[in-house]
Parts: C-alpha cells; structure tokens; sequence
C-alpha cells in the first residue's frame, strides 16, 4: 500500500469509525450471531491475489458487524465498560502508524521516556503516593492487563521472597499466596503460571455483608503456614471486587503482611482510576503504608481503549530483578550506562507496543477536569439507578460502594431460593435478547443479582432511565406470566 493509497482507505476507515460512534444506537446490543456463524462466512482458504481494502471494508459491514457486541453503545451495561474514545482511537493509530517496538530505551528513547511521564502523569492524577513514582525507588509501567500485572507482581514477590532462588531453580518450597473469595480469577491462573499451584492458594474469609477480606483470618493463615514451612509470597488485596465492587481493608491488610513480610498487591483494576476524583480518593487508603504493588486499568473507565493497565511498584529492584534477562544480542551502551529504564524487564515478553501514546492523548485531550466529570457522570447515573431500585418495593438493592455499578433483583415474592434465581436468569436473558442493553450477573449472599454496571461514555440520564422502565416492565411481564 503506498503513503498516497494509504491516505486514501485511511480517511474511510476514519470514516467508517465515526460513522459507526454516530449511528451505534441502531446496533442491537449483544451480537445475535449464533456459534459458528462469522466463522461459515469467511472463505476458508487465504486469497492468492491481494484484493483492494474496499473488499475488507465491505466485509467489514457484511460479515464482521453482526459478529460485533458493541462495547461503546450506550446500553451495555455486562461486566465492567472497556471505554473507547476518540483521543485513544488515534493514539493507537498513531502507535501503529510508527510501527515502534519499545523493547528497550534504545529501540525507541521517545516509546519508553513518554511512558515514564505519562504514567507518572497518572500517578499524580490519581494522587497516588510519592513512593510509586519513578524519581525515588518505585515506578509505574504499562501492562497489556491487570492480568498480566498480577502475574509480574508474583513473580516480583517471589523473587523477593527466596532471594532468586525461583529464578535459578525453579519453585522449590511451598511458596502461598493469599486472595479472598472475591478476588479475581486471574490471580489464581497467574499462581498457576508462576508455579506456585493453585493448591498453594489459599482463601481469606471474607465478610459476609460486605464481601471484604478478613484481616484477622489473613493474620491466622499467614502465621499457620509460616509454622508448617510454606513462605508466603503476595497477599492480593483489592478495591472495586469484580462481582459487587466490594473494598478489602487495605490499610489493615498491608498491616497484615507487614508483619509477616509479604508482599501486598492492590487489585484497583476497575475503581483505581475513581482516585481522579478528590471524593473519591479514599480508594487510595492504605497506599502509603504497607502495600508493594497497585494495578488500575485506564482501558476498564479512563476512557482508552483496551489494552492499558498502569501498574506501579513501591520498589523496582525484585520486579527487574525478577524479569531482566540479557542476551548478547540485546546488549547495548544505553542499558549498560544504567542510565535509562528498559521496560522489557518490567513485564513477561520481550516486545511492547507504543501504548503510552494513546493514555497520552487521553489525558491531554481531556485534562483531569473532563477525565473527572466522565468518573462524576457513572457515579450519578449509579447512583440515580440505585435510588429507583431502592424505591421500588419489587426489587432488592445490595448495598456497596458509590462506584458505577448497581446490584440487584426482583423480589419474585412467593417463589423459592432456587426458582427465584432462575427467574432472575431467565429475566436477564429476556432483557440481554431485546438487544436494547446488555447486563450481567453474579451471585452475592447465596443469591443471584443482575449486576448494571454504568460507564460506557455514550450513556447518559436517558438511557439508564430506559433500560430500568424496561427492567421493571419485561419482570412485571415475566411475573404476569408466572401467574398465567
Ligand atoms: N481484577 C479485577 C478486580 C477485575 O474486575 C478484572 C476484570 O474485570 C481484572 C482484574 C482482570 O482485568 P484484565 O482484563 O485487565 O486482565
């Protein structure tokens, strides 16, 4: 494709993408494509021939749109929102268009030395504590997901923990880490993939109204393991839990494994990014005591596009020590001056993308002013869906922290506990096939809720109105079913 070709089909896809943000309200929500259906309308052999970008582009509309749940519309409302805005959409264009691999500061200086300020950027935004910044002994970093930042948080908390004996030998100890019954899931596969086993995973108890880890019990377990001989490596604490958006006590919990010398990661993948806002900045309890790790997502509610997870270190020597690894090939006088950071060390692979262009331009384009008010709109609009469930005598609301997620269900009054979660199933799926919205689940107190979960940048005052007027209609009209 030549520079003028490229031109040309670039200013249709550029097209094509606002066009699509323009008219995305058309879309039924979730795609209705059955298994196997894009799949049987793609050829199944390559082309011999290049084909002009029309045909993509035609296929794009054809075959690929009615495979598309649209993250972006203003009734999705299913697990936590991924934002997509325009600032981001162009600084990944960007990135694409440089074609920079930033492994190391030599590959690019402007890939890594933009993502040291920028993330430091962050770290002010959220008010984070000094200790994180890059100018003393901590530092942040972009990661692809909150997933693979609690994986290098293990692996920096092993290497901390045996002096690099992991490193060298392999796991040779019973090595433990310590998550709630609400932590996520990815802690668990990323102590599968360190080594640790999931068997070495052990579970604090967490409250029964607030979902929230026990300090006492993660006290008990972590002195009960030290006595049989297991090291303990990393407590995961987190802020903002998947399911309900439940808040482990932090500071406690970093008293905790400061006590026992572990090291405490801080899951905010989702509510992190809330700390934009001075109201909400007690997300950030704790932060400056005890805790060796934080992990937020920018791509979960900071308005860019997935894939962007900061994550941040209170001291950066066991994470590189962990991850550095340098073959002759890699050598070169930047790195071996110490004076500049390669973020290869920093994460799993070897190869990074130019990330930090498009948290740049979000943070640039909005301010922290317009990144609050976008935090400030969820919050309300949750807070306003919360307060109708509240007043409806056929629903029940579950209590949790003001973030942009609400749980609830009807009352189904006079069905049994096992008919009354089916029925809310059965009403979700009812509401998911509407294509008007989309929502999601979980199970909290032995009861199933339908979890909303508000914070796609196209939602406003309207539509969470709808979709709760729809809600109450389509269970009235199940209920009225029922009775038929
Ligand atoms: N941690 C929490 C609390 C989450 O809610 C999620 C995803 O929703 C994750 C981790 C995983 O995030 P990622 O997809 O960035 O790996």
């Amino acid at each position: 494709m030549t520079p003028e070709e490229f031109r040309r089909y670039g200013r249709q896809v550029v097209d094509w993408i606002a066009d699509y943000q323009e008219k995305i309200e058309s879309y039924p929500v979730l795609s209705r494509a059955r298994p196997g259906e894009v799949l049987a309308s793609l050829p199944a052999h390559p082309p011999e021939r290049g084909e002009g970008f029309e045909a993509v582009l035609a296929d794009l509309d054809r075959v690929v749109m009615p495979g598309i749940t649209h993250w972006q519309h203003p009734g999705f409302f299913a697990y936590f929102p991924a934002n997509a805005s325009g600032p981001a959409i162009l600084g990944d264009l960007l990135s694409a268009g440089l074609g920079v691999q930033g492994m190391l500061w030599a590959t690019s200086p402007a890939c890594t030395e933009l993502e040291t300020r920028t993330i430091d950027w962050l770290a002010e935004l959220l008010d984070l504590p000094a200790r994180f910044r890059g100018d003393g002994a901590g530092g942040g970093v972009i990661q692809d997901s909150a997933s693979g930042a609690a994986l290098v948080a293990i692996l920096a908390a092993l290497h901390r923990a045996d002096g690099g004996t992991a490193g060298r030998e392999g796991i040779t100890r019973r090595h433990t880490l310590y998550i709630s019954s609400q932590t996520h899931s990815s802690l668990e596969k990323a102590a599968k993939v360190a080594g640790i086993g999931s068997a070495n995973v052990r579970v604090v108890d967490s409250g029964p109204g607030t979902l929230a880890m026990a300090p006492a019990h993660l006290d008990a377990l972590l002195a009960e393991d030290a006595a049989a001989g297991a090291v303990p490596v990393l407590v995961c604490a987190t802020v903002g839990t998947t399911s309900t958006t439940a808040v482990d006590p932090v500071p406690e919990i970093g008293e905790v494994c400061a006590r026992h010398g572990v090291w405490l990661h801080v899951d905010a993948a989702y509510a992190g990014v809330a700390a934009v806002c001075p109201e909400l900045r007690w997300v950030n309890d704790g932060l400056d005591g005890h805790v060796d790790s934080y992990s937020t997502n920018p791509h979960k509610w900071l308005l860019t596009n997935f894939d962007c997870n900061a994550l941040w270190v209170a001291d950066r020597a066991p994470l590189v020590g962990a991850l550095s690894i340098l073959p002759e090939y890699l050598r070169n006088q930047a790195t071996s001056s110490g004076e500049v950071i390669d973020y290869r060390d920093w994460q799993i692979s070897l190869g990074r993308r130019f990330r930090a262009l498009k948290l740049w331009s979000v943070i640039r384009w909005y301010g922290a002013e317009g990144l609050r008010e976008h935090v400030r709109t969820g919050v309300r609009l949750a807070r306003d869906l919360a307060s109708w469930v509240a007043a409806d005598p056929g629903f029940e609301l579950l209590e949790h922290p003001p973030f942009g997620l609400v749980c609830f269900r009807p009352r189904w009054d006079g069905l049994p506990d096992g008919e009354a979660d089916a029925a809310t199933m059965r009403l979700m799926e009812r509401l998911n096939a509407s294509g008007d919205l989309y929502l999601t689940h979980t199970k909290a107190g032995g009861r199933v809720l339908l979890r909303m979960a508000i914070g796609a940048p196209a939602t406003g005052d309207a539509h969470v109105a709808a979709a709760w007027r729809r809600i109450r209609e389509e269970a009235a009209e199940q209920a009225a079913e029922r009775a038929d």
